[in-house]
């Protein structure tokens, strides 16, 4: 996908980070925004046509989840929806010092809601990975304790792309009496996803990476599953999530997902060909790298390790030629952290600081990879 820069057109190919809101989203939104304005929890006839579409938006959503619409819960995004669901599991019965079960490559919306709690008392257990950022079951099986009081496991981590096997770690809470929580926030929208399939009591979703608005998303919580609410104020969402909604960003939010999981296959076969064709010029040219993630792997995710590389001079030089990319380390002034997720993987040490994540989206083009490609060895193999 390229988009106008104020100089020149730029090369976004950092889709796990955000996408581009889909021009008909926006177009209801804006619609939306200028011609209903009035709050959807009064009672006049102004509102009736608010309370219809939020309606309609939670149908939308439980259909392409395989969910019911009692079970679809608006929320700002992926981070709030996490901290309701690590959260509100615990804070019921904290004298109980619960323990909570994790994974040692979850996004900070879980990892730092865990701290949070951890710093209140509670433990926390994080279950490690294989080289390709999978959790094996058997661990889990066997780290639960009596006090365990949830298991969040990531559907598809945001860094290297691995996807976890939900399924099977869903029903070893189930067998052991727990809740199973799973941040969906990379999956939705871009695979298949069914929650009774999955098994998952709680999913978290998130609008913006599925070409829909920032600062909207939603929790599923499984009818007859007890959570505390996690805003309290007035009773919007069914009492359980208070605020006066977002309404047109929640229309379009329910429009981009039905849209995308209507051209799913279309998307997915576009973006994993894009992948493809950056691979294979990399390795054609005996480029020294490393494909993190393994095989299961969201389409059209890159997580790529150059040998004795800087990912952080990389992506910068990358750039300069105006194609966007993101590293796998974060960096200060002083000093560059490498990513949770990289170690946890271990990645082998010269390669994991030239660690660069490519994340192809519906709106790139197999140019886009082909440019991204040719920029790539100018810059690993100067002549
Ligand atoms: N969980 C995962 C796996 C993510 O990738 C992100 C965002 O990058 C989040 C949670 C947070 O979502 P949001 O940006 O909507 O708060």
């Amino acid at each position: 996908m390229t988009v106008a820069s104020s100089s020149s057109e730029i090369i976004y190919a950092d889709n796990s980070a955000t996408t581009k809101l889909d021009e008909d989203a926006l177009e209801l939104m804006i619609d939306l925004q200028k011609n209903f304005f009035a709050n959807p929890s009064s009672a006049y006839k102004l509102s009736r046509p608010l309370k219809k579409i939020l309606k309609e938006s939670r149908e939308k959503i439980a259909a392409c989840i395989n969910a019911e619409p009692q079970e679809i819960f608006f929320t700002s995004g992926g981070t709030e929806s996490d901290n309701w669901a690590i959260k509100s599991s615990v804070l019921a019965n904290l004298n109980e010092r619960p323990n909570i079960i994790t994974s040692a490559v979850e996004h900070k919306a879980i990892l730092n809601s865990c701290a949070a709690l951890e710093r209140l008392g509670c433990s926390v257990t994080k279950l490690p990975v294989n080289k390709f950022g999978t959790v094996n079951p058997d661990d889990l099986h066997e780290k639960i304790l009596p006090q365990t009081k949830i298991i969040s496991v990531m559907l598809a981590n945001n860094e290297v792309g691995t996807i976890q096997p939900i399924k099977s770690l869903a029903e070893i809470a189930h067998t052991a009496g727990k809740i199973f929580h799973t941040d969906a926030v990379q999956a939705v929208g871009h695979i298949p996803v069914d929650v009774k399939l999955l098994g998952a009591d709680m999913l978290s979703a998130s609008a913006h990476k599925f070409n829909a608005p920032k600062g909207t998303g939603f929790l599923y919580i499984r009818e007859g599953l007890k959570l505390l609410p996690y805003l309290d104020g007035g009773t919007q969402e069914f009492s359980r999530r208070a605020g006066t909604e977002n309404v047109p960003a929640i229309a379009a939010m329910a429009f981009a997902l039905e849209k995308n999981c209507r051209d799913m296959e279309r998307n997915s076969e576009k973006i994993s060909a894009c992948a493809k064709i950056l691979l294979d010029r990399l390795r054609n040219n005996n480029v020294d790298f490393i494909l993190n993630g393994g095989e299961i792997r969201l389409p059209g995710h890159l997580s790529l390790s150059f040998k004795n590389y800087d990912g952080e001079t990389l992506l910068h030089r990358l750039d300069l030629k105006n194609i966007c990319v993101s590293t796998g380390s974060a960096c200060n002034s002083r000093q560059v952290k490498i990513s949770h997720v990289l170690k946890a993987l271990a990645v082998p040490k010269d390669y994991i600081r030239g660690t660069i994540r490519i994340t192809f989206g519906k709106e790139n083009s197999y140019d886009d990879a082909e440019i991204i490609g040719k920029n790539l060895l100018e810059i690993l193999m100067p002549r």
